[in-house]
């Protein structure tokens, strides 16, 4: 007798879930990836007990039309590709199709939205991958998500949360990020009632750094504009003098994505080279642009790591940019200004 079967549909969502969402800080991730690629100028996060009790997003974007939210749910669901040739030339934050089945596999979820400005929109409820309610509501533009109890059918990851203080940081780790890659969207984090960001959304990303570090940090930043062939890039290094003890502070974004790269870090440390103190670090936020078919964010299911098909031609463009400003600044101090 056959022994193998395929899985139904909930067994392979809740598996995907393991791999998609780790923590309460990958729900964020994953939502407010999606009001971003839906066009939002302004996305709010509102999660209590460090995520563990609930998580919502709510934006001002494109809304999802009422005949999608069903499907909007299904694994390998997406409306941001559609061809293979199309994974060679993704432009969205998301496109795997693979969040939203995975966060209502493991929680119990609500979606209000609206793609139309009369007034009017749809609800759904979902809990433990299960449809409870499909149906019309009053709802303005947008999208709001609820995510309420994560884990609580999944008892063996539950159990590995941290502390709420831990989730939390790792929620609000990822929000500055967000709002260092994306200065022209307004973003606000709110934990038990406590305001932890609020960036304008004016495009300014000096008065973003100023948000998230302090407004000394922002005094001691430089900007930088580099551009050749296949790479442009933009941001802003810290003067030699003004280190920090850790490299959080590097922030590396390409095509409005934050990655981590262990490449990037090196060229931009090796731009600093005897100018730092041993075991300190500067604080940087790098916003590289090139043709999405030079990176490959299909490595990895939370696409934090990329692969670079020019990397010998990216790190020292990398390099010698931030070395020629940093030089410029050393060289040529800075006049000190008196009140
Ligand atoms: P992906 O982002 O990879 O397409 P998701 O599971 O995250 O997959 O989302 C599925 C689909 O639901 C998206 O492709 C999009 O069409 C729709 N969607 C999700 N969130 C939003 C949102 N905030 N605003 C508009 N559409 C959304
Ligand atoms: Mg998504």
């Amino acid at each position: 007798m056959a022994k193998i079967h395929v899985l139904d549909e909930h067994i392979a969502n809740q598996i995907a879930a393991g791999e998609v969402v780790e923590r309460p800080a990958s729900v964020v991730k994953e939502l407010v990836e999606n009001a971003i690629d839906a066009g939002s100028t302004k996305v709010e996060v509102v999660i209590e007990e460090g995520g563990l009790q609930s998580i919502r997003v709510s934006d001002n974007g494109s809304g999802i039309e009422p005949d999608d939210c069903e499907a909007a749910f299904y694994r390998h669901a997406t409306s941001k590709i559609q061809h293979g040739r199309d994974l060679f030339n993704i432009t969205s934050l998301g496109f795997r199709g693979e969040a939203l089945a995975s966060i209502a596999a493991v929680s119990k979820v609500t979606l209000t939205t609206s793609s139309n400005d009369d007034g009017l929109g749809r609800k759904l409820i979902i809990e433990g991958g299960k449809l409870i309610t499909n149906e019309d509501t009053a709802a303005s533009r947008g999208t709001s998500f609820i995510v309420r109890e994560l884990f609580y059918n999944t008892p063996a990851r539950l159990k590995y949360m941290k502390t709420i203080q831990t989730e939390l940081g790792h929620i609000s780790d990822y929000i500055y990020r967000i709002a260092l890659s994306h200065p022209n969207i307004g973003i606000i984090l709110r934990h038990n009632e406590n305001t932890l960001l609020q960036t304008i959304g004016n495009g300014d990303l000096l008065q973003v750094v100023a948000a998230i570090y302090g407004t000394q940090a922002a005094k001691a930043m430089i900007p930088i504009q580099a551009e050749d062939l296949d790479f442009s890039m933009q941001g802003f290094v810290s003067l030699p003098e003004w280190t920090r003890s850790n490299r959080n502070g590097i922030s590396t974004i390409v095509n409005g994505r934050y990655i981590r790269s262990n490449g990037l870090n090196h060229a931009l440390l090796r731009a600093y080279h005897t100018l730092l103190p041993i075991n300190r670090y500067p604080l940087v936020i790098l916003s590289l642009t090139m043709h999405p078919s030079i990176v490959d964010v299909n490595v990895h299911p939370a696409k934090l790591e990329v692969r670079f098909s020019k990397e010998s031609e990216l790190y020292p463009f990398v390099e010698q940019a931030i070395h020629a400003v940093l030089r410029q600044e050393v060289l040529i101090p800075q006049p000190v200004k008196h009140p």
